[in-house]
């Protein structure tokens, strides 16, 4: 038997998961507000069913990311503690180690994340422990968000009206300060779970282009806000002028919230031109709540067409010569062959440049989307449960709201349009103009043909169906 708790005295857990900052955490405030000891958890959960284990580039994120957390943690007062392994087991024995008598989350809302924490929250309940969760990473939690007659949004533009329309998203919360900590718990040590790539360190790109942690998140913002929102509508689509806001790995690990996005670009101090460009650039978060929207009502985002009459798309097996020419931003197309090379050395990737190498893989190679999400999934620094395969997916044409399939980009043309004076390709093609320069894998327009010529089976297939 569980000795009795003394509800005023016994340590609250707070469980971090994809929330890992100290301001505007709800759940952090509320175990601040209830008065006793803290300890703040991080687990390392590869072994809870279906939770997709975490890509190269975004372990390399996680690790500098915690260590700035745990230096954060202990400012505040808090306990700081990494354990690792399925949370159904870990969580308990902490609640045990420590005699916690509450546990507090930020909600998450993915499907076998949403089971775990479902199944937590009612067995820690059972041991009589109060267990509280909270909104914190998504503006709108996506069952708040339905058309009139109740089902879920299938269409970004009325799904961002009804977001904007509803109640304003809150004013972020403050960070707790002088809390206290527990003694004595045994916590791992990042560099335990060896995150970092050590043979090879891939990661010197990497590490030169980001800071990871909550205040390099708030430095971005602030920077964004004062600098370049003002011409954030004319200047967003230009990879060369770096003119957005770079927050997405910052959002995706919750360094920063949504809300405390939201205040600085609506509601802080801002000048006329930045006012004018809030608007567009706050539709982009709203197409991240968008995908988080379709993830909750569809889990398997990653590994299933949204529209099933995508099934029949006869996608080719794709010539490992191609694909590799294609990761290693070889194609001989310098426009895709820069962003691979960015994507590679960065671990970003400019949103341009990630629609044109997207359609090029799937469209002009006919290769299946799953196989370019997954490369993205394990190198891009902001790689999204939702955003990641949500975007594939509307390139592929299969997706919400997605790009009409026949719709195919030319790299070439998007590249006179959008770097018109080659900057962006010569940055990261030095060999661009001289014979190391490969030659095109493929013909442009004889592999545009024959991609709508594909897309003609799936047509049939819907109509059929
Ligand atoms: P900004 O233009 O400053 O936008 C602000 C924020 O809005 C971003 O940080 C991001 O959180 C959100 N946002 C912007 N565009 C989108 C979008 N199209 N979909 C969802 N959210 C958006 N974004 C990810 O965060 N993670 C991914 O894994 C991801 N994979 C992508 C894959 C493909 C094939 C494509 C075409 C796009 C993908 N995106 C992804 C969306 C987009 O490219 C990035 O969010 C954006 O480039 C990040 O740069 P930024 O923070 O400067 O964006």
């Amino acid at each position: 038997m569980t000795p009795p708790r003394d509800p005023a005295t016994s340590p609250t857990i707070v469980w971090l998961r994809d929330d890992l900052r100290v301001a505007d955490n709800p759940a952090l405030t509320a175990a601040a507000e209830r008065g006793a000891p803290v300890v703040v958890l991080y687990l390392l959960d590869e072994q809870s069913r279906g939770i997709r284990p975490l890509g190269s580039a975004s372990r390399w994120w996680l690790h500098h990311s915690l260590e700035a957390l745990a230096a954060s943690v202990s400012e505040i007062g808090a306990t700081f503690v990494l354990r690792r392994g399925a949370a159904a087991v870990e969580l308990p024995r902490l609640v045990s180690d420590i005699a916690a008598g509450a546990v507090f989350w930020n909600r998450r809302y993915g499907g076998p994340q949403r089971e775990v924490d479902a199944a937590l929250k009612s067995s820690l309940r059972d041991l009589g422990l109060t267990v509280q969760s909270f909104q914190a990473n998504l503006l709108h939690e996506p069952w708040t968000v339905t058309t009139g007659s109740g089902t879920p949004f299938r269409v970004f533009t009325p799904f961002w009206k009804s977001c904007l329309a509803a109640a304003p998203p809150r004013e972020p919360l403050p960070e707790p300060t002088s809390l206290d900590g527990v003694e004595g718990v045994d916590s791992d040590s990042v560099g335990d779970w060896a995150l970092l790539p050590t043979r090879p360190d891939w990661a010197g790109g990497i590490r030169e282009a980001w800071t990871p942690g909550e205040r390099g998140a708030l430095a971005q913002l602030e920077r964004f806000a004062a600098h370049d929102l003002a011409h954030y509508d004319t200047a967003r689509d230009a990879p060369g002028g770096e003119a957005t806001s770079r927050l997405s790995p910052y959002l995706r690990f919750g360094e920063i919230s949504p809300f405390q996005v939201w205040q600085r670009t609506q509601r802080g101090e801002l000048d006329a031109a930045a006012r004018r460009n809030a608007p567009k650039f706050l539709s982009e978060i709203g197409w991240r709540e968008f995908n988080w929207n379709i993830l909750f009502h569809a889990p398997d985002l990653h590994e299933k067409n949204f529209r099933a009459d995508f099934d029949a798309f006869p996608w080719q097996a794709p010539d490992p010569r191609d694909l590799e020419a294609w990761q290693q931003g070889r194609t001989g197309i310098p426009f895709v062959d820069a962003g691979m090379r960015e994507l590679w050395q960065t671990g970003y990737m400019h949103n341009r440049v990630r629609m044109v190498v997207a359609s090029f893989l799937i469209k002009n190679l006919l290769v299946d989307w799953r196989i370019g999400e997954q490369w993205f999934w394990d190198t891009l620094v902001d790689a999204d449960e939702a955003s990641n395969p949500g975007n594939w997916q509307w390139v592929a044409g299969s997706g919400a709201d997605a790009a009409p399939y026949f719709r195919i980009f030319n790299p070439l043309l998007q590249a006179e349009k959008f770097d018109r004076d080659g900057a962006y390709q010569r940055r990261y093609l030095p060999e661009l103009g001289t014979d190391d320069y490969p030659q095109p894998i493929v013909d442009l327009k004889k592999s545009r043909d024959l991609a709508l010529a594909a897309y003609e089976q799936v047509k049939r297939a819907g109509e059929s169906g």
